[in-house]
């Protein structure tokens, strides 16, 4: 999806590192290599002038040794197969590595939703579930929202999967809009479970998070609680964020040297993820064409936005201040600028680690969903952060008694859990 990399091959080769490292039974590697199911179809939607229009559907399942396919559905106009494979083959590992008794799934249509009139992305999302429903269910596969996809959406898939099956089945979808099944504090679970992981990382390293200075790739809804969290629970300061103009298919950086305020800017941006330029500059931001937010001076690094925006090109621009990377997005970093980084002594929270709060706090959805009684905010937040710690030190604990960067780490401890699931199943 994005540039040149191909992020199924990317995360194919992760793996084989991996299992190279753990002398992984070469017949268990090939099972894990691919995905055990894969869905293509074509969903035919009325439009509002009157025409049909087919969007083009995926749904991957990785593997369901621990549980029930879980991962979210992404609408993205450059949507690839290979990409929705990538993400479901990490959600398994993300899944094992939060120890939550769930497998890996993805989904994808190729689709702007920026285009589409809310009635029209209404009618895709219940054909989307048309489509798929009798492969998923709670005890299945459990879709949520990804880049594109809202609660909102996630409330008419559920709707229409209820209405299928004859009876309200609120586990089938999570991520859905409070008051109609979601969970209090999903909206900020991925942005706070990153912040929760660089606290960590940080009191490991030696840091001190008041004087930490971010640089943070995407405005999307995880860099902004994890906008939020790094200044306001962390006490550092966010330099920069970026967006990406639709319109002239470019990114840009917004910053501001003593610090943006990420409640601000949230307040001038749209649901589709654009500023507004003129008020943005009116409060003294800086509006640079670019990825500038890769060269920013700064001690950690955010990228969340989508795959591949590290590479073996763009890792030169990094600062040599940078001394920990938290990757928010899914696949942000290439194996080649992960070489460097690895070089160079930085600190990487891999992706299937640092942002597992969001599907974290998707399981305590379903769980809310299972008993019909719900947590408070408070109380969610508390058990996110509970988990991600756990995680967070069961991979640091892997890689200093490994010798392994922490990615290396982290596809150890997740490879282990599911090949034992395999086990215990008798699969392998
Ligand atoms: N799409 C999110 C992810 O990549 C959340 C998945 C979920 O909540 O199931 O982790």
């Amino acid at each position: 999806m994005a540039g040149q990399t191909n992020a199924f091959e990317m995360a194919q080769q992760q793996f084989d590192h991996v299992a190279g490292l753990l002398r992984l039974d070469p017949q268990v590697a090939e099972i894990l290599r691919w995905p055990m199911r894969e869905f293509h179809f074509r969903i035919p939607v009325r439009m509002d002038d009157g025409s049909i229009r087919i969007f083009e559907g995926f749904r991957v399942q990785h593997n369901d040794a621990r549980g029930p396919n879980k991962g979210g559905i992404r609408f993205h106009p450059a949507e690839t197969v290979d990409t929705v494979r990538a993400l479901a083959f990490w959600m398994t590992w993300k899944c094992a590595t939060a120890d939550l008794p769930l497998g890996g799934g993805k989904g994808g249509v190729i689709v702007d939703p920026a285009t589409l009139s809310t009635s029209e992305k209404e009618r895709l999302c219940r054909g989307y579930i048309d489509v798929m429903w009798r492969n998923l269910g709670p005890r299945i596969d459990v879709p949520a929202p990804d880049v594109g996809t809202t609660p909102q959406m996630m409330g008419w898939m559920m709707d229409e999967y209820s209405k299928l099956v004859g009876q309200y089945t609120p586990g089938v979808i999570t991520g859905k809009p409070l008051g109609g099944g979601g969970s209090l504090g999903r909206t900020e679970a991925t942005g706070y479970g990153v912040i929760y992981a660089v606290r960590e990382a940080m009191r490991h390293l030696g840091m001190d998070p008041a004087k930490s200075v971010a640089a943070i790739q995407g405005f999307g809804n995880v860099a902004q609680y994890a906008a939020i969290g790094f200044t306001e629970m962390l006490g550092g300061k966010v330099v920069c964020v970026s967006y990406w103009d639709r319109d002239d298919k470019c990114s840009y950086t917004v910053s501001k040297p003593d610090g943006i305020n990420p409640r601000f800017l949230m307040s001038i941006t749209d649901q589709y993820g654009s500023i507004n330029k003129a008020k943005a500059s009116a409060e003294g931001y800086s509006i640079e064409d670019g990825s500038e937010w890769i060269g920013k001076e700064a001690d950690v690094l955010i990228p969340a936005a989508l795959e591949g925006q590290i590479n073996g090109e763009t890792v030169r621009r990094v600062h040599p201040r940078v001394r920990l990377v938290a990757e928010g997005a899914n696949g942000p970093t290439t194996p080649e600028a992960d070489e460097v980084f690895n070089k160079n002594g930085v600190f990487v929270i891999p992706d299937f680690l640092c942002n597992a709060g969001g599907v974290t706090v998707s399981y305590f959805e379903s769980v809310q969903n299972d008993m019909n009684y719900y947590w408070t905010k408070e109380e969610t937040l508390s058990r996110l952060d509970t988990k991600m710690t756990i995680a967070f030190h069961g991979v640091l604990d892997m890689s200093l008694k490994e010798n392994t960067c922490m990615r290396d780490a982290a596809y150890m401890v997740a490879i282990d859990r599911v090949v034992k699931a395999m086990q215990l199943r008798g699969w392998v």
